[in-house]
This record gives structure tokens, C-alpha cells and sequence, in this order.
């Protein structure tokens, strides 16, 4: 769908990060992957940067733009540190589930204190994405419980469960024959149990954890969409092409990293770096231009092959850089960026829509034929 509030439909211009939070990053893009202490700093210095309000409407509390323009932020923060960027991803997701939404009630409650990050937000959605495609069933199931529902089940990933309080995004499997729905529940909410921070070789500070659900009251004011299977689709562009910010800023780091070696010892590599570096731009492009024009909404078969080219650039460019680095990558001496940026880059395959899910979702389409309905 279509930004409402943007008319330019070429490019968006990037935007250098403020420069307080550029500074955070830079000091801590260490700690925040290979330690859980700044888990609950990550989302307060973002808001304090204004960057939850980017790509939301002005008359909604936002700073205007549109999702072109959160894409961008996301990638920005990713060039810094990729656990950050995870954690404005999940955030800012889950406040353009809060737009998209049509439950009033569910903006009131929720959209002031998520763009002031004063709440995190967070996307639990990859079951449901999953279960979209006929991976995996639905993890959560609301029986009828008065007016509303008790929720019941569990979630093994999410991250931006933050200790100081979360409200998180879940299909739920409804009764008496309704279609899947997509509900928000808070962490304070009687019957949620927040596993302890799951432990990860990398992205430590996400607040990453597992979530279940005993008997939890949910009424109409949490229902984000009441057909997780029209909700999903319409919301996909923003889901992924945000999430795509996370490969273009983690790429844009390696390659520059790398053209900054060759440029002092194997120029032999820079010509690589370049067509790579000419690859990147124009994926960013071609994503930029589908997420604003509305295509992917109906064709989503291009905007997956994106997110997977994405992902093999993020590959290829760590690997320059390592290859530009040579051995002193391996001397922690030299520095410890490109260690974590290749931990940070295994995450890029996996994340939900992982690249399998992908390649089997873009097998099934061509197999249906092009009257396939995201092709
Ligand atoms: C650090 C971290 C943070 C996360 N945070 C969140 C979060 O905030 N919210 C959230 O919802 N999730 C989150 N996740 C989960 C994540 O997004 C993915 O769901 C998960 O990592 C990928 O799922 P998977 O392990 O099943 O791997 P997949 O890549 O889906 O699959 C693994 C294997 O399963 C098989 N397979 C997959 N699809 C099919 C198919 N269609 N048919 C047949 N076989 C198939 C293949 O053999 C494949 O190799 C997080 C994960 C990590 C690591």
C-alpha cells in the first residue's frame, strides 16, 4: 500500500544517525553482541534519537516520512550494530502493526507510549508467518472466556521483551470456526511468564526470549487484526522491507571496511568491493521503489528474491572483508568488528523469513504458475 503522506516515489535520501546515538553505538556495538548488560539501554537511547517516530504521520505523533525513511534509520543503526538495529527493527514493526491496525482502542492504549519507547514492542510473528506458509500450527489458541478470550500457549523466539515491560504481536488460533487473528498481549498481563534471556552466540542485547501463555484475559481492545491471513499480506512490504535494513546497513559496513584495507594493502580485491558495493545500491533501489509503490502488496515473489540477494551480498561483502583483512582478522589485537560483524551476518539467513522459507515459498509460486496471486 502506498505511503500516504510521501509523493516522491525515486529515492529517499540517507540520513547520517544523530550524532549522540552514533557516538552510544560506537561505544558499546561490542558490548551490546557479546553481553546482556545493555539489553535494557537499547531501546531508550533510540527513542531518545527520535528514530521510533520516523516513517509515522505527523497528525499520529510521528515525524512524517514513510517507511522508506524507517528503512533507511534501521539501516543506519545496522552499520553501527546489528542487535540494535534487531531491536528497532522488532519495535518499529510492531508500531506499523499499531498503524495498519483498524481497532482504535488498540492505538489509544498503545501508539504514544511505543513511539516514546517508554514501552517496547514486539513482533512474535514468525509462527504466524511460518503457519502461513503450512510450515508449523499456531502456537497460541484463545478459548471464549465472557466477552472476550483466554489465551493460551507459548513462544520460543522474541526479542525486545524488555525486562522494564514489553507488549508483544501473536496469531492465535481463534474458536468456534473464526479465521486466525493477530493479538497483542503485555508482559504485565496476569499468565505471561517471561523465559530468562535466551543464550545466544551473538545479538546478546536484544532482550531475546522465549513467552508463555497461561489463561491470559485479551478483549476486543487487543485485537490487532481479527484475519491474520489478510492482516499478515498487506502488512508484509513494511515487515520485510524494514528488515531488509538490517543486511543493507550490516553490508554497507563490511564493504566499506573493506574497501578502507584494500585501499591500503590488497587492491586486487577493490574491484569486487565496487561491483558489490554497485549490487547493493541497486537492490536498495529496486526495494525502495516496490515498498513505496505499492507492488509488493500484490506481488510479493520480487520482494522475497530482494531480501534473498540481500542476504547474499551480506555474505559476500563479510567475506571480502575478511579476504581484504587476511590474517589479522584473526588477531583480536587488530580490532573485534569483523568478528562480530560475521557473527552478526549469520543471523541475516535465518531470521524469519528465513532464506529456506523463502526458496520453498518462491518454489511453490512458480509451480502454481504465473496466475499465482503474489507473482
Ligand atoms: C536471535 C534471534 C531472535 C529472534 N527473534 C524473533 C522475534 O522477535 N520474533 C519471532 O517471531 N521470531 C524470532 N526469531 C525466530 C526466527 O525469526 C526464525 O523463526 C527462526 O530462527 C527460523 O526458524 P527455523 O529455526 O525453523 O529455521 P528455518 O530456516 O525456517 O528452517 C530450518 C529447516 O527447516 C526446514 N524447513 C523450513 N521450511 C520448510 C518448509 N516449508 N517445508 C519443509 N521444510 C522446511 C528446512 O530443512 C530448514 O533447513 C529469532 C531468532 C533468533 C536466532
Amino acid at each position: 500500500m502506498p505511503d500516504t503522506a510521501a509523493t516522491d516515489t525515486t529515492s529517499v535520501a540517507r540520513k547520517p544517525l544523530p550524532a549522540d546515538l552514533q557516538a552510544w553505538l560506537e561505544a558499546h556495538t561490542q558490548q551490546l553482541d557479546t553481553a546482556q548488560e545493555l539489553a535494557g539501554a537499547v531501546l531508550p537511547q533510540l527513542a531518545a534519537a527520535g528514530l521510533f517516530r520516523i516513517g509515522v504521520p505527523e497528525a499520529l505523533g510521528g515525524s512524517g516520512g514513510d517507511v522508506r525513511d524507517a528503512i533507511d534509520a534501521i539501516a543506519a543503526v545496522a552499520e553501527q550494530s546489528l542487535t540494535s538495529a534487531f531491536v528497532f527493527w522488532g519495535h518499529r514493526t510492531f508500531i506499523e502493526y499499531v498503524l495498519q491496525s483498524s481497532n482504535d482502542a488498540l492505538k489509544a492504549r498503545w501508539l504514544q507510549p511505543l513511539l516514546a519507547g517508554e514501552h517496547a514492542g514486539a513482533t512474535g510473528l514468525s509462527n504466524a508467518m511460518k503457519f502461513l506458509s503450512g510450515i508449523e500450527s499456531l502456537q497460541i489458541t484463545a478459548a471464549q472466556a465472557g466477552d472476550g478470550w483466554q489465551l493460551d500457549g507459548g513462544l520460543a523466539w522474541i526479542t525486545n521483551l524488555r525486562k522494564e515491560g514489553f507488549v508483544a504481536a501473536a496469531a492465535v488460533n481463534m474458536p468456534n470456526g473464526a479465521p486466525p487473528a493477530v493479538m497483542a498481549f503485555a508482559g504485565d498481563a496476569p499468565g505471561v511468564t517471561r523465559s530468562p534471556d535466551l543464550d545466544l552466540m551473538a545479538l546478546r542485547g536484544s532482550n531475546t526470549a522465549a513467552v508463555w501463555l497461561n489463561a491470559v484475559p485479551a478483549g476486543a481492545a487487543d485485537v490487532i487484526a481479527l484475519d491474520a491471513r489478510k492482516f499478515l499480506p498487506a502488512v508484509r512490504p513494511a515487515f520485510l522491507g524494514m528488515q531488509c535494513g538490517m543486511s543493507i546497513g550490516l553490508a554497507r559496513a563490511s564493504l566499506r571496511s573493506a574497501l578502507a584495507l584494500c585501499a591500503k594493502t590488497r587492491n586486487t580485491l577493490t574491484d569486487r568491493v565496487l561491483e558489490l558495493q554497485t549490487a547493493l545500491d541497486d537492490a536498495v533501489a529496486r526495494l525502495l521503489e516496490g515498498v513505496h509503490d505499492g507492488r509488493f502488496q500484490s506481488a510479493a515473489a520480487p520482494m522475497f528474491r530482494l531480501r534473498i540477494t540481500l542476504a547474499e551480498i551480506v555474505q559476500a561483502a563479510v567475506m571480502l572483508e575478511l579476504q581484504a583483512s587476511g590474517g589479522r582478522a584473526y588477531l583480536r589485537d587488530h580490532g573485534l568488528d569483523f568478528a562480530r560483524r560475521w557473527r552478526e551476518s549469520a543471523f541475516i539467513p535465518i531470521v524469519t523469513p528465513s532464506l529456506t522459507q523463502l526458496q520453498i515459498e518462491l518454489q511453490k509460486q512458480s509451480a502454481a504458475g504465473p496466475a499465482s496471486a503474489t507473482e
